[in-house]
């Protein structure tokens, strides 16, 4: 089997990565940065974040694992003194694959064809100066005009991280969906929004279209950010990719949840 690691890069990481790198050698498995099959990630969620968006062109023949070097993790799910057990399990044994639904995002800009995305966590609309103002059609449908600081649309996995913290539901990663949550909309007499955040299944599709076309936007595709204008509209739906985690032992999402908000005590 074909494998690659990823690190965080300080020592910590880099050390449990060398590790890794060593026992897998030991068991005949081969090291293939371009091809692999296995992708190792050490670090914590952000150090996966840059692992999926390594490997977005291969997700169809990899399978992620996270080892964290930090505080529990969401997709880094593996403890440093876990290591020789995992690395038995990866070299000797047959894992379980778990997917998790992932987001797509389109940005259709004026005289080019679109430019495609695939977000693990999410996706969020924003910009340096003044309020995003912007429609928001559902389904054909229009929704709402949103006025306010901006939107974030996150994937069932993302909404622990930056749709939580702007109020969103927790989803489970097994159900397709995506999560419109506000940043600080405007709402008056003048002006309306809905105001709580919106879970869409995966054959809605949601465009948002900018009222000025001039505008300035600063997307943010997980910890990506990119500056763009001429924005003609944005379309967001589930993903048809998923991504695949090798799973070697149960560990529940919503244990994951509570020992990372709630308690540690296991
Ligand atoms: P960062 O600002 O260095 O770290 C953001 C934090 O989010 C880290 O603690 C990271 O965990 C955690 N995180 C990432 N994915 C998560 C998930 N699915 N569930 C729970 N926590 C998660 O940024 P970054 O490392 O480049 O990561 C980009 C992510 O930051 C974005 O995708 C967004 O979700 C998140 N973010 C959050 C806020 C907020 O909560 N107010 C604001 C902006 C962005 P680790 O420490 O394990 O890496």
């Amino acid at each position: 089997m074909k494998f690659a690691i990823t690190s965080k890069g300080d020592n910590k990481s880099d050390m449990i990565k060398e590790i890794i790198y060593q026992y897998l050698m030991d068991f005949d498995l081969i090291y293939d940065e371009k091809e692999p099959e296995i992708v190792i990630s050490v670090g914590g969620d952000g150090t996966f974040l840059h692992a999926f968006h390594s490997y977005i062109d291969r997700l169809d023949e990899i399978s992620f694992i996270g080892v964290h070097t930090g505080h529990l993790g969401f997709y880094a799910d593996w403890l440093p003194e876990e290591i020789e057990k995992l690395v038995i399990d990866i070299a000797k044994n047959s894992f379980e694959i778990v997917e998790y639904p992932l987001l797509s995002m389109e940005i259709h800009r004026k005289d080019t064809d679109p430019d495609c995305y695939l977000a693990l966590n999410e996706t969020s609309i924003k910009k340096v100066d003044g309020s995003v103002v912007l429609d928001v059609i559902i389904k054909g449908e229009h929704f709402e005009r949103f006025r306010g600081d901006g939107l974030c649309i996150s994937t069932p996995s993302g909404s622990t991280a930056y749709n939580k913290a702007l109020g969103g539901a927790i989803i489970h990663p097994s159900l397709p969906a995506m999560q419109i949550t506000e940043m600080s909309s405007i709402n008056n007499r003048v002006y309306r929004t809905i105001g709580s955040p919106l879970i869409l299944p995966d054959h809605h599709v949601c465009r948002f279209k900018p009222v000025d076309l001039n505008q300035h936007f600063l997307i943010t595709i997980d910890h990506i950010t990119k500056s763009i204008e001429n924005i003609v509209a944005i379309e967001c739906k589930v993903a048809d990719q998923r991504i695949r985690f090798a799973r070697f032992r149960p560990f529940p999402f919503w244990k994951r949840v509570r020992d990372s908000f709630i308690s540690d005590q296991r």
